[in-house]
């Protein structure tokens, strides 16, 4: 087989979505399996919503998700993993920096009067547009613009009108081979001569990523299904260049289990699901104003910006939907997790790779991915089954890899837990919630206890009456006595401090229970934390010492 050369080429018009992700992770595994190349190309034509940030975002998410490129922009990730380059000179991978480079080609499909330019007002293609409409008829560009005699068409644009350049399209069928799909037909003059270059002198993102895919020398085009019908028009414009025409593979759809697109949308109206649910009239968050909350809450198509969604959020104690590669990254999700299941959106191992495969790393794809497996039919995102992933993976993980992966985690994402409980104490909790978290944000959650601000324990009164105040205060005189055993502690780590209090259950014949619950409410305010031994170690005895005191005082 040909050198293989494959690429993803996402525009920088957004945070990475796990769709793309999907998209670059078999690109990645087909180039890799045919032992080729794989290229990142950066798609920023669209100048308006084109940003760097964005741009950097992928390339982070991406190092982040270990699909690394061959090809593409030079990046160094945190571990000093270095990705990109460009050893078949073919740079540069930024497509709003390669505009000399289509105008050759413009100009040259123009000379041949392939390409024309064109004059039309967006408002005067608008009304031809729903003139076509109203007419029941599918709108295609009237040619108008060729009317205009060629002199004179070029006078203008010498003048500096502004204009776009069309490709006249010949009227012929376009036949793609899809290697998923099969033959995709398109009559003559199914096609219009759409536009490959802007009134802002930028290519279209047909016209660029044909010149590209060609000199970039890629040989297998893998993509979602929603760009299938752009695909006759590159194959028309790859015939009028005299290039030749890669292979393609149009990957399935991904939707969320509601049946809808998988999108920033989803976030919204989780929230406003939320808000509606609590029956709030104000807005929770300074984050957002009465009057915005109010118009967001009865709009179903707005959108808040991510700096107010978020706190709105988390004032109704809610975990919005995860979109974006950043949102799973940023939730808690391991990043090995995450490839694997989102191989499995629309790909499946062959049966000689094993029965019933569900679980594998990256390796495992690359030595058995094919384009043969790939399914026509949609995928469904299953969150709840990503989520078992994730708790399998972390409950399978070693204690110490645990503890050093969540501790970078909580670096970025945790700053409170990260800088508060460091050195034996972090080495404890991590161990304790472990086997009881989900996500590296679940334990987070679950380490929160350990906080300075959880010093002034908020008591849940359930939990106060039923393990500290019931049968005349049974509870609150076992703490009281426990108080004296505990102080009496030496080394004050988990085993030592869980021994000492299984000999005074001992001593005073009671279960364990009756010990544990009551000091849990005491340090915690509710009967839920890591084993109590852990969640004593990790505070430490004066703070143990501390709130103890605090709720005999609040409950004498
Ligand atoms: N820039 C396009 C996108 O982000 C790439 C499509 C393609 O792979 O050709 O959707």
């Amino acid at each position: 087989m040909a050198h293989v050369v494959t690429r993803f080429a996402p525009s920088p018009t957004g945070w990475l979505h796990v769709g793309g992700a999907r998209t670059a992770l078999f690109c990645y595994a087909f180039a890799k399996r045919g032992g080729g190349s794989f290229l990142l190309r950066i798609e920023d034509t669209d100048q308006a919503r084109s940003s760097e940030d964005f741009t950097r975002g992928i390339l982070v998410d991406m190092a982040w998700l270990g699909i690394a490129w061959d090809e593409g922009p030079a990046f160094t990730d945190s571990k000093g993993v270095r990705f990109g380059g460009d050893p078949r000179s073919v740079a540069p991978f930024e497509q709003s920096r390669r505009l000399d480079l289509y105008n050759q080609y413009l100009d040259r499909l123009i000379a041949e009067g392939k390409a024309y330019a064109a004059f039309e007002k967006p408002e005067e293609l608008e009304a031809k547009r729903k003139a076509a409409i109203a007419r029941k008829e599918p709108y295609r560009y009237d040619r108008a613009a060729l009317e205009i005699p060629a002199d004179e068409r070029a006078r203008r644009v010498a003048a500096g009108e502004p204009h776009v350049v069309r490709f006249l399209c010949p009227d012929e069928e376009v036949l793609v081979v899809d290697e998923v799909l099969g033959e995709v037909r398109v009559g003559p003059g199914e096609v219009d001569d759409f536009v490959i270059r802007k009134a802002d002198g930028f290519p279209t993102y047909h016209f660029s990523v044909v010149i590209d895919d060609e000199l970039m020398g890629v040989t297998h085009v893998l993509r979602g299904q929603e760009h299938l019908y752009n695909t006759p028009k590159h194959v028309a414009l790859q015939r009028a260049l005299g290039f030749r025409t890669p292979k393609f593979a149009h990957m399935p759809l991904i939707f969320n289990m509601e049946g809808a697109k998988m999108s920033k949308r989803e976030r919204d109206q989780a929230a406003r699901k939320a808000a509606k649910d609590a029956g709030l009239s104000s807005s929770p968050t300074p984050a957002l104003d009465d009057a915005s909350f109010g118009v967001w809450l009865n709009d179903k198509t707005k959108q808040l910006p991510p700096e107010q969604l978020e706190p709105l959020a988390e004032a109704l104690g809610l975990l919005l939907p995860e979109v974006t590669v950043n949102d799973f990254r940023r939730a808690g999700y391991l990043p090995e997790v995450i490839t694997n299941f989102i191989a499995l959106l629309g790909w499946s191992p062959p049966p000689e790779a094993g029965e019933n495969i569900e679980k594998f790393d990256i390796g495992f794809l690359v030595k058995w991915f094919d384009l043969g497996r790939i399914g026509k039919s949609n995928s469904r995102f299953d969150r709840k089954k990503l989520l078992a992933f994730n708790t399998d993976a972390i409950a399978a993980m070693p204690d110490d890899e645990f503890a050093r992966r969540w501790r970078e985690w909580c670096e970025a994402h945790a700053p409170a837990i990260a800088s508060q409980i460091t050195g034996d104490a972090f080495t404890t909790l991590a161990s304790a919630v472990r086997p009881r978290c989900k996500t590296f944000l679940d334990a987070a959650e679950q380490g929160r206890f350990a906080l300075a601000e959880s010093d002034r324990v908020v008591y849940d009164a359930k939990s106060v009456e039923k393990n500290l105040t019931k049968n005349e205060g049974e509870g609150l005189r076992v703490l009281r006595e426990l108080r004296g055993a505990i102080a009496g502690i030496g080394r004050f780590d988990a085993a030592s401090v869980s021994a000492a209090l299984e000999s005074f259950a001992e001593s005073r014949a009671l279960g364990m229970g009756k010990v544990a619950q009551p000091l849990r409410v005491a340090l915690t305010g509710s009967t839920i934390s890591p084993p109590i031994g852990e969640t004593l170690a990790v505070l430490g005895k004066d703070r143990t010492l501390a709130r103890i005191d605090a709720c005999l005082a609040a409950h004498a």
